[in-house]
């Protein structure tokens, strides 16, 4: 996955599997981890590795730049990640720029919410909704 450095705004890569160790930035050696911010997923094989590979749930925002209600949900995403950094990883699937992806889940309407465990899915909402509904929801 891709990790925008908040200090300098390199793009680092860190494979899936290691976020939960820690990882610097290889420009300016800031700390990458723990992810306190819903991650943009770059490719389909990025989501896949992402899906297969994290050690902690993935929550997947399948979202679009036109879409009213995934600007309303986007912050309720932020500030899940702010709350549950170790915990949880969230991932946004532009549903323009991979729609592969969409497709492959048969994403109807979004936002669509879809929890991955273990690399398969356990459960997916649509709609908008607060952080305290998506955790609930989504027993997290
Ligand atoms: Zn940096």
């Amino acid at each position: 996955m891709i990790l925008t450095c908040l200090a300098c705004s390199k793009a680092n890569r860190v494979p899936a599997a290691r976020v939960l160790d820690k990882a610097k930035c290889a420009a300016c050696k800031a700390p990458l981890l723990p992810l306190r911010r819903p991650v943009p997923v770059a490719s389909a094989a990025d989501f896949d590795e992402l899906v297969r590979s994290a050690p902690v749930p993935v929550l997947v925002d399948f979202w679009a730049a036109w879409c009213g209600p995934c600007r309303v949900v986007a912050p309720e995403l932020e500030k899940i990640a702010e709350q549950r950094p170790g915990q949880l990883l969230i991932a946004k699937v532009d549903t323009e720029s991979l729609g592969e992806v969409a497709a492959r889940f048969a994403i109807q309407s979004i936002p669509t919410l879809v929890l991955f465990r273990n690399g398969a899915e356990a459960n997916r909402l649509s709609g908008a909704m607060s952080a305290s509904a998506i955790l609930s929801a989504f027993a997290l």
